[in-house]
């Protein structure tokens, strides 16, 4: 089964954790043992899994990914003007896949599912493919 996920960003960079919403989905599919692939067809935003528990992982992540690719370069070429926000989401990249074992998402006990945007505030889609083992 398809859901696709409605996720508002309200800040130019933004870290959205979508557990809840991937979890309710997953309960809906009524799928006990199967993968939830999580995709985000956006160029600009990406999907990532890491610790949800203490926001500071995430701010730290932030911090780098700018420190790495700050907004700024006179080498980027792409007349759009946001090439650091592509350049961050490539990185990282567009889609995870989550294993479901006895009707649950088997993330780690710290573990949750961000959608990350870089060049916002916008509405992105996150499209969740929610496949039975056969
Ligand atoms: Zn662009």
């Amino acid at each position: 089964m398809t859901e696709i996920l409605k996720v508002k960003t309200t800040k130019h960079t933004s870290i959205v954790n979508i557990t809840p919403q991937v979890r309710d989905a997953v309960r809906r599919s009524g799928v006990k043992e199967g993968l939830c692939i999580v995709y985000v067809p956006h160029t600009t935003a990406c999907v990532f899994i890491n610790e949800g528990a203490d926001p500071d992982v995430v701010k730290d992540i932030v911090y780098t990914l700018e420190s790495l690719i700050p907004w700024n370069d006179p080498n980027y070429e792409h007349g759009e003007g946001n090439s650091a926000a592509h350049i961050r989401s490539a990185v990282i990249g567009n889609s995870r896949i989550v294993p479901i074992i006895d009707g649950n998402l088997t993330l780690g006990t710290w573990e949750a599912i961000f959608l990350a945007e870089f060049d916002g505030p916008r509405e992105r889609n996150v499209i969740l493919k929610i496949l039975k083992e056969a």
